[in-house]
C-alpha cells in the first residue's frame, strides 16, 4: 500500500484511519467515510483516473426548509455542510438554501442525510417531497449511466 496515493474522490490527503479498499486487486485510499461511501456505490467512475472524461458535475439546488432557521441553526448548518467533501458553495435565505456541489463527491441524498443528523428539517409538503424524490432519482440514474461500461457499435460510416 502506497500512502503518497491521494483520495480516489476527492484527490485530498488519506486519511489512515479510513480503511482503504481492494477492488480489482488494487488498493484504494479515502480522506473520509463520506468518500468511501461515494467510491462504493459507483467504484468504476473512480478507478480510471487517467481516462476519467468527468472531473466534476456541478449540480446547483434550491431546498427548502421546514421553517426559517435561527443563529445557531445557521451557523451550524453551514459548519456541517462545509466539512462535507464536494460542496463549493452555501448560501441560506429565509427559507431556502442554495447548495452548489460536485455529484462526483457527493449527493443530495448524502446532503440531505447529513441535515438529518444535525437536526434540521426540510419542508414536507407534497410538493417538496416529490421534487426531492425526482432529485434523488436523477443522479442515482447519472451516476449509473456514467458508470456503465461504454459500447462502441462497429457499422460502416454512411456515405
Ligand atoms: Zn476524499
Amino acid at each position: 500500500m502506497t500512502i503518497s496515493e491521494l483520495c480516489h474522490v476527492c484527490s485530498m490527503k488519506p486519511d489512515a484511519s479510513i480503511s482503504s479498499l481492494e477492488y480489482h486487486k488494487m488498493y484504494f485510499h479515502f480522506c473520509s467515510q463520506q468518500c468511501r461511501d461515494t467510491f462504493i456505490a459507483h467504484p468504476s467512475l473512480y478507478t480510471v483516473k487517467a481516462e476519467k472524461q468527468y472531473k466534476h458535475i456541478l449540480k446547483r439546488r434550491i431546498m427548502t426548509l421546514a421553517a426559517p432557521l435561527d443563529k445557531d441553526s445557521n451557523e451550524l448548518l453551514k459548519a456541517s455542510l462545509a466539512e462535507m467533501m464536494g460542496i463549493n458553495d452555501v448560501s441560506i435565505d429565509d427559507d431556502k438554501i442554495s447548495i452548489s456541489y460536485d455529484l462526483l463527491q457527493v449527493t443530495r441524498q448524502q446532503i440531505e442525510n447529513r441535515l438529518a443528523e444535525i437536526g434540521i428539517k426540510l419542508g414536507s409538503d407534497w410538493m417538496e417531497r416529490l421534487r426531492r424524490a425526482w432529485v434523488h432519482d436523477s443522479e442515482e440514474n447519472e451516476l449509473d449511466n456514467l458508470a456503465a461500461p461504454i459500447h462502441y457499435y462497429h457499422r460502416p460510416s454512411p456515405k
